[in-house]
């Protein structure tokens, strides 16, 4: 091999090597969710907080990074520290990464991979700096509670953030992608794209979602791995159930006949399962029906870490449609 080749060949080693396609043992590829978890263990194991925790305010960090970093410049871990709390507030070397300096002059920063340097881009490094602040505030939950407060000054992180760790807590793992159709594809369903059209009831209101017509008692499945954030009547809705996903979606199902047994607030969901059933509830007092034909509305809500806005809900219920119609063939 000429030097460039050899050049080349070790540039390659080290890229397959670092993305986690390293295949040498036939095993399994290692996907950056699974060098994620053993990461967020590492350092639960290192210094007491659940790393189901840490998974969560990782993942909160990297859905409100998602709009600045584009997927394959997504770092693994997604919790950062500025400059000037890395290395501390008076140290006069701002990129200093030596952790006997930065632990002098309060930095936050840590050597997580023992290498002797507490680097800022390093994910074990950014990890074990992380949780080391949360550590800080003391055990149990509402000491927990704090610290996510005081590094993400925003009380929904907090929520957000707990609803993320009780998802990775029951299923055990970071990995879990994937949508399903808010309807058995079998069902007799018909839908057409009406965001943003005006509304017919309740005054001047905008239509922020997709109506999904079907019959009375058609099941309604969760549309993603969440939590059930809300459930209950409203006068416009009727009974309806509102859904957090990992990426910080909110999914909101209307005018509901009815919920699927032992749903509440709080229940876990995976993509399919069903949580209640097609009616035509709402558009007056509590359990007022049939003022409509029976339909599921369906509406997607986006939290980007500022605030929560409506988004329309037809292309990705096409392509989960799709994506359903083909896994079945
Ligand atoms: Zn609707």
């Amino acid at each position: 091999m000429n030097r460039v080749s050899k050049m080349m060949f070790c540039l390659m080693t080290f890229f397959f090597a670092y993305s986690g396609f390293a295949d040498a043992e036939h095993s399994d590829p290692v996907t950056p969710a699974d060098q994620r978890k053993s990461l967020y263990l590492k350092t639960a194991a290192l210094t007491g907080v659940d790393w189901a925790m840490l998974a969560a305010c990782d993942q909160y960090a990297r859905n409100i990074t998602a709009s600045v970093n584009r997927p394959e410049h997504r770092p693994l871990i997604s919790l950062t520290s500025t400059d000037r709390d890395w290395a501390g507030l008076f140290n006069i070397r701002l990129h200093d990464q030596d952790p006997v300096s930065i632990d002098f002059f309060g930095g936050t920063g840590k050597d997580g991979n023992g290498d002797g340097k507490a680097d800022p881009k390093n994910p074990e490094d950014a990890l074990l700096a992380f949780a080391e602040q949360l550590a800080a505030f003391g055990p149990g939950e509402e000491n927990t509670r704090i610290a996510i407060w005081n590094y993400f000054h925003r009380g929904k992180a907090v929520e957000l953030i707990e609803e993320n760790a009780a998802i990775f807590r029951k299923f055990n793992t970071v990995n879990l992608t994937g949508y399903a159709f808010p309807l058995p594809l079998t069902a007799n369903y018909d839908y057409e794209p009406t965001w943003g059209a005006r509304r017919g009831w309740g005054g001047l209101r905008i239509h922020e979602g997709t109506d999904l017509f079907a019959d009375y008692g058609t099941p309604v499945r969760a549309t993603a791995y969440g939590v059930i954030e809300m459930k209950g009547w409203n006068k416009y809705g009727g009974w309806r159930i509102g859904l957090r996903d990992l990426q910080g979606n909110y999914h909101y199902f209307a005018h509901l006949n009815g919920y699927a047994p032992h749903l509440k607030k709080g229940t876990v969901t995976s993509p399919g399962q069903i949580i209640g059933y097609v009616g035509s509830s709402g558009y007056g007092p509590k359990g007022t029906m049939g003022k409509f034909p029976p339909h599921l509305h369906y509406g997607l809500y986006h939290d980007n870490g500022v605030s929560e806005y409506s988004i329309d809900p037809y292309p990705s219920l096409r392509l989960w449609e799709n994506q359903e119609r083909l896994k079945r063939r």
